[in-house]
């Protein structure tokens, strides 16, 4: 290589204008020839029924095609292309051999509706994949058929209302966490209760006076993410509980975070009555725009009754999907998702729980939080952290490091892209002033730590040596640059509009009309 060719950044080159699809092809080219079809009675075959005006799709040829999608897909940073510090998301790796599990025939063919008598293996898989999680988590029973997080959190907070109603005693509040998730909140209110929110303390923890000072007989649920989404574990967790079972609330945890503790905590031993889990956070199956996720929710002996359908129940070897209810006089909420869940997710995460075993699982959270300590550590001289440390599986910074700079917490973000990286989550959570939030995932290496670390740290000496210009222009590499954000979320271009002379008659009009050239 020439030493000007060094000059040439790779990136840059992957990082190419890509126009759409409709704007590279032209209705009136095909790529595949096909035989003038015979026709027997010499006239039009189609009739009636050809069509009379072009649909508008564009022709291109094959190579064209093939280059434009990996070209867009090149464009997309992945967590197979690079380090994806963000927080909260648990972003992982997700092994090959997953996939290599999924795609076997004999569970990737398989049609839901097939009889259980030819699918027992699969049938066995879910049964398999639910005893790991009912033991990982020590609670007795769970619903596997939620799609994701926000879904079994829907689920959890369902069956907690069944069980209150069934009690003949309905309620009305849920109490939640300053700190928590935005969907803890979400999820209550879209239960019908009204959502009140408990205060954290100096530590960064829920104060359990004031939560206690709000209990009273008409809650109906305490929500806590644990590790919270300050990184830090709970404390309190069992008095949280036992204040909760006194009122005759239950307690429902936000188990998104288990990645850090799994193998060393029960949440079952804590007192948690329901808790959902993101097996495409904890237990490495795809999510973030590669999906779909899968979120299962643990049930205590008293909420298993009002699971959802369907399941799957064992009898002397034989599996069999159960319809209606997990007991004789059960009563469930009904059937939240088709089929059976997300069946390739239970491959994957089940593959994954196997090839890494009990220890392996016990050892991947323990190294997640000496990653996301590691990195508290290393960056606590330069950046503030608003908690004092160890944390759990992320790293909480604060903005006060830059204070006076002209710099502020997206400006370091957007730079953290020309560098190579993701950004960091950031202004999450709401409760830290213009907090990042690091989640590095055991699956890191210290090399690739010790890079993001010294990235992070030019970049924060940067900002304190008031380059506030450098941070304006960034980022320059990337094919946007600063995106008006608020307009993007108000009026989002979604549909595009081809020039006037070509255009076919619109088939509907749904969703805003705004022209790409609006962007
Ligand atoms: C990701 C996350 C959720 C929501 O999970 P989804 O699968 O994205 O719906 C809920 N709570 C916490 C703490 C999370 O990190």
């Amino acid at each position: 290589m020439t030493g000007s060719m060094k000059t040439i950044s790779g990136h840059r080159g992957l990082m190419l204008e890509e126009p759409l699809i409709f704007e590279q092809g032209s209705p009136e080219k095909t790529a595949v020839d096909l035989p003038a079809p015979p026709s027997p009675s010499g006239g039009d075959r189609l009739g009636p029924v050809r069509r009379e005006r072009p649909i508008g799709l564009p022709g291109l040829s094959e190579p064209e095609v093939v280059r434009h999608y990996l070209r867009l897909s090149q464009q997309n940073y992945s967590i197979d292309s690079g380090l994806f510090p963000l927080g909260s998301c648990t972003m992982k790796h997700n092994p090959r051999l997953n996939e290599k599990l999924a795609r076997l025939p004999g569970l990737g063919d398989l049609h839901p509706l097939q009889p259980a008598s030819t699918v027992q293996g699969a049938l066995r898989l879910m049964h398999t994949l639910a005893h790991w999680l009912t033991t990982l988590t020590g609670l007795p029973a769970v619903a596997m058929s939620p799609a994701a997080g926000a879904h079994g959190e829907l689920v959890g907070l369902m069956t907690i209302r069944a069980a209150l109603e069934d009690r003949g005693d309905p309620r009305r509040r849920v109490l939640v966490p300053e700190s928590a998730h935005g969907t803890n909140p979400a999820t209550a209110a879209a239960c019908g209760y009204a959502v009140q929110s408990v205060p954290g303390d100096a530590r960064g923890r829920v104060d359990l006076e004031k939560l206690r000072a709000a209990l009273s007989p008409d809650v109906a649920a305490v929500m806590v993410t644990n590790p919270n989404t300050c990184g830090l574990f709970e404390n309190d967790v069992r008095l949280i509980a036992e204040a909760a079972h006194e009122v005759g609330a239950f307690f429902y945890c936000d188990g998104a975070n288990f990645n850090a503790i799994v193998g060393r905590v029960r949440p079952g031993d804590l007192g948690i009555d329901c808790m959902h889990l993101n097996l495409h956070k904890t237990f490495s199956t795809p999510h973030g725009g590669g999906g779909p996720g899968s979120g299962p929710v643990v049930l205590s002996a008293a909420l298993a009754p009002f699971a959802p359908v369907a399941f799957v129940a064992e009898e002397n070897g034989r599996f069999r999907l159960v319809e209606h209810g997990m007991h004789a006089d059960g009563k469930p909420v009904g059937r939240v998702k088709g089929f059976h869940g997300q069946f390739g997710m239970f491959v994957r995460a089940l593959a994954y729980m196997m090839s890494m075993g009990a220890d392996g699982l016990r050892q991947a959270s323990g190294d997640a939080v000496l990653n996301a300590n590691y990195i508290l550590a290393e960056l606590q001289g330069t950046f503030s952290a608003p908690f004092a440390g160890p944390c759990m599986h992320e790293a909480l910074f604060d903005d006060r490091f830059l204070k006076d700079t002209g710099v502020s917490t997206l400006d370091l973000a957007k730079a953290l892209i020309d560098e190579g990286f993701h950004p960091m989550t950031v202004y999450f959570p709401l409760v830290v002033h213009g907090a990042m939030l690091v989640e590095p995932t055991e699956t890191e290496s210290k090399r690739t730590l010790d890079r993001f670390i010294a990235t992070m740290k030019g970049l924060a000496e940067r900002a304190l040596a008031g380059d506030e210009a450098f941070f304006r222009e960034s980022p320059r590499l990337s094919p946007r640059r600063r995106l008006d954000e608020t307009r993007a979320a108000r009026k989002p271009v979604l549909r595009w509009r081809p020039p006037a002379e070509t255009a076919p008659e619109p088939m509907e009009t749904a969703g805003e009309e705004v022209g790409r050239a609006a962007e």
